[in-house]
């Protein structure tokens, strides 16, 4: 017997019809002789109303608290999901990530997986069970509380369930065919790639391209584990989707293989902070104690002893960012005269592996932006990618002249 992992998001189990058809797909994998362990995302829209929820009623609320009722869209999915597959007589059971238990640590919202035993499935599946559901993006902290992996974590769920039990391939069903050259919502020549390498993948989700979340590649690249990317609406075939895989069984070797993007980010500019040593620190000390995510960060040269410092952050983070520097200011850490929230900004990146040996990456995706009349607010560069802070207003038009510049849409 093979273990295969299976994950539908939550466009793919939205309604009972479409949780009947993800169980089919679920019996064909049995038939074929797997073992399958299927992770489930809540219904699509959930977890949002879940979160809206947790915000209106308390708005620096307590992380444990979050987690306990966002992560309850999950267990909805699972048991319905495991009794569709009961009615078409397929042995299933469903598991929350408490009963696995799937241990994380205490980082309520955004939890890291810390261990998952296989003593407890394995037993059921020697017993004759063929399908164990599990809720996907919750875990149990060393506490005993509820915990969540961050958005988008159900994908995480699946690919550590897959290094685990040593599965054969971690198949993510989602609602488009594939990983394309940029989001297919976006640009209408997006192109779907057969194969993408995991640093590249890692790249654009980290980025913004949420069709991954960034710690499932971090994971599968780790533990070697077989991904692949499938649409769970059209007709299955065996070389359906996206394999991301090494970077050693990929043919083509072009400069960028893809453009990713954020609508949600923030500019925050700390206006005539005192330039001297340790000012970074105790600017970013906090805001890393108060869990923002700090992203780009640019200093300004400093005229009398004062400088400007910039940083990006996501936006839902900016009152956060702002508690968090009142703080330090109100405890005589830094001084500033005033900190300026931009909170209409995108971020845009271009990402490829090539770019280690193609020069003037930067200045072909500079000139496009120009020639588009778009300015750049905070630009900043890795090996593999290239990211710029714009007006969002521009963002999908930037998104478009990047893929066009770079002729992303021919293979
Ligand atoms: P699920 O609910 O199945 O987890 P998500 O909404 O999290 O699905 O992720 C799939 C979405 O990711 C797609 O609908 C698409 O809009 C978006 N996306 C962003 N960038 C890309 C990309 N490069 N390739 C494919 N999809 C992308
Ligand atoms: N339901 C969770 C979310 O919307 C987890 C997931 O779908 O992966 O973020
Ligand atoms: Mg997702």
């Amino acid at each position: 017997m093979t273990r295969l992992v299976m994950k539908f998001g939550g466009t793919s189990v939205a309604t009972l019809d479409r949780i009947k058809r993800a169980a089919k797909r679920v019996g064909r994998e049995v038939a074929n002789g797997h073992e399958v362990i299927v992770i489930v995302s809540a219904m699509s829209g959930k977890t949002n109303e879940l979160v809206g929820w947790v915000n209106e009623t308390s708005p620096f609320y307590d992380a444990r608290e979050y987690d306990a009722v966002v992560s309850s869209g999950e267990n909805v999915t699972a048991g319905l999901m495991a009794l569709t597959l009961q009615e078409m007589d397929i042995p299933a059971r469903s598991w929350q990530g408490w009963q696995v238990p799937l241990i994380t640590n205490g980082a309520h919202g955004a939890a890291r997986i810390e261990e998952i035993p296989t003593a407890n499935m394995d037993a059921k599946f020697a017993e004759g069970m063929k399908v164990a559901v599990v809720a996907g993006f919750q875990g149990i902290s060393p506490e005993g509380r509820i915990t969540t992996l961050g958005r988008g974590g159900s994908d995480t769920t699946a690919v550590a369930f897959a290094a685990a039990h040593g599965a054969v391939r971690c198949d993510i069903y989602t609602d488009v065919d594939g990983v394309y050259t940029t989001d297919p919502r976006v640009s209408s020549n997006a192109r779907k790639l057969d194969r993408i390498a995991f640093e590249e993948m890692l790249e654009l989700a980290s980025l913004g391209a949420k069709v991954l979340q960034t710690r499932s590649v971090e994971l599968a690249m780790r533990f070697k584990v077989k991904l692949r990317v499938l649409s769970s609406f059209d007709e299955y075939d065996e070389t359906a989707g996206t394999l991301v895989c090494d970077e050693e069984e990929i043919m083509e070797s072009k400069a960028v293989a893809g453009v990713a993007f954020s609508r949600d980010e923030a500019k925050m500019t700390l206006i005539s902070v005192a330039d001297k040593p340790g000012i970074a620190a105790a600017i970013f000390g906090p805001l890393a104690e108060a869990g923002v995510n700090v992203d780009m960060i640019v200093q300004n040269i400093s005229e009398e002893g004062r400088t400007d410092m910039t940083f990006s952050c996501p936006v839902d983070q900016v009152k956060r960012a702002e508690k968090a520097m009142e703080g330090a200011r109100a405890s005589g850490a830094i001084e500033y005269s005033e900190l300026v929230a931009d909170t209409n900004v995108a971020k845009v990146s271009v990402v490829g592996i090539g770019m280690r040996s193609h020069a003037g990456v930067a200045a072909r995706m500079f000139q496009s932006l120009r020639d588009e009349g778009i300015n750049i607010k905070v630009i900043t560069t890795s090996e593999i990618k290239i990211s710029v802070l714009i007006d969002r207003k521009y963002m999908e038009l930037a998104v478009q002249a990047l893929h066009d510049c770079f002729e992303l849409e021919k293979a």
